[in-house]
């Protein structure tokens, strides 16, 4: 019989299959919550540290369940504390964390797929191409992976921001939320959960329709189809006014994410309409300032011309900050560290989005 995977379901249903395994081994019930916790809430490497259980408990389990880890390839930490994760799985394929310490609290930016198929124009993990989907217990397992480390680093905020499109993988993606957010899992309050799309509309509804107050985040980077066509392939699919829409009816607000590219998306009158947008959904702004050696021929648009933009935004009413470039010197841009370890595309030309700083 073949082993099952712990990690890939919800805690509710691994709990009800350790329920099941213990009534089987004529144990006393307890024992499954004690088994629950260790994967999780207070993570076990494997069966056999578990050692508060007896021994011949232990080998049982490791016959009948697995819970795997994920491999860390590699890890560079950068001078202002910013660490990025390179993680093997087992086919080989590479995705990237990146733990970014601010205030107090830690945001681990995590991926939703090996590989992305979308293509923006500026971001290289679409130039990598689409690889695979990953499995609901591969994305929770990289903040899994945190706790696990010595010494652990304990994670307070979750931005998917990662490599990948999370609603285009949203069956694993909204199992990986529960885990996240379930005290049962790893208990991390969905205000502080955010899932960063381009604006698929079917992965829009469908996180609006669960209970938790998970937060949206939404990559606008262009105020016109026109623009955000040739930046944003997919927006042939989901226009720029219905991606708008859906923010409207979204139930809570939204964060727009636009990424500033010098004498492209960074005029006054670009403001103008970004303010309008960002005004009819009531959305919070989130500048980016383009991380330098990205895909495509970009410019980053200058310190002074980011803030001036700023200034129009909240001229018109428009809550906006301006995101913080953060481990520049690890290269410490979701996409980067697979891209020098597998040696796919020089160190400088990388998908940039590991930078990430969530209002
Ligand atoms: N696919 C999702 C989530 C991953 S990307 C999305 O697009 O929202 C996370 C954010 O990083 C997106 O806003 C993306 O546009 C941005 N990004 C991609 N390449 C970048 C670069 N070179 N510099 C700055 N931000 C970038």
């Amino acid at each position: 019989m073949e082993r099952r995977n712990l990690l890939d379901m919800l805690p509710a249903d691994a709990l009800a299959a350790l329920l099941e395994f213990v009534e089987r081994e004529n144990l006393p019930s307890y024992r499954a919550d004690q088994i629950l916790r260790r994967l999780w809430q207070s993570p076990s490497p494997g069966f056999d540290d578990i050692t508060d259980l007896p021994m011949p408990l232990r080998a049982r389990l490791s016959e009948v369940f697995t819970i795997p880890r994920l491999d860390i390839g590699a890890c560079e930490r950068s001078v202002d504390g910013t660490e990025k994760f390179l993680f093997t799985l087992s086919d080989g394929q590479a995705i990237e964390s990146v733990a970014i310490p601010d205030n107090g609290r830690l945001t681990l930016c995590i991926s939703s797929q090996a590989g992305c198929a979308l293509q923006c124009s500026f971001c290289a993990t679409g130039a990598m191409g689409f690889q695979r989907n990953l499995a609901a217990w591969e994305i929770a397992a990289q903040v899994r992976e945190m706790l696990l480390l010595d010494p652990p680093i304990p994670v307070s905020n979750i931005v998917f921001m990662g490599m990948g499109e999370p609603f285009m993988n949203w069956p694993a993606v909204s199992v990986a939320l529960t885990i996240l957010n379930d005290p049962k899992g790893l208990g991390i309050g969905a205000r502080h959960i955010t899932v960063s799309t381009v604006g698929v509309l079917p992965g829009i509804v469908a996180m609006s329709e669960r209970p938790e107050q998970f937060r949206l985040a939404i990559s606008v980077h262009a105020p016109s189809d026109e623009l955000r066509r040739q930046l944003m392939p997919i927006n042939i699919k989901y226009p720029l006014s219905d991606v708008i829409a859906a923010a409207k009816e979204f139930d809570r607000r939204v964060t727009f994410e636009y990424v500033m590219l010098g004498g492209v998306n960074d005029s006054g009158e670009q403001a103008r309409q970004l303010a309008a947008l960002a005004r009819e959904c009531h959305a919070f702004v989130n500048l980016i300032p383009l991380h330098p050696g990205g895909a495509g021929n970009f410019t980053p648009t200058s310190g002074d011309g980011i803030r001036r933009f700023a200034r129009a935004l909240r001229e018109r009413g428009v809550e906006v900050a301006v995101r913080k470039s953060r481990g520049k010197d690890i290269a410490a841009a979701c996409g980067q560290l697979r891209v020098e370890r597998l040696g796919r595309r020089s160190p400088g030309r990388a998908d940039q989005h590991g930078d990430v700083q969530v209002a």
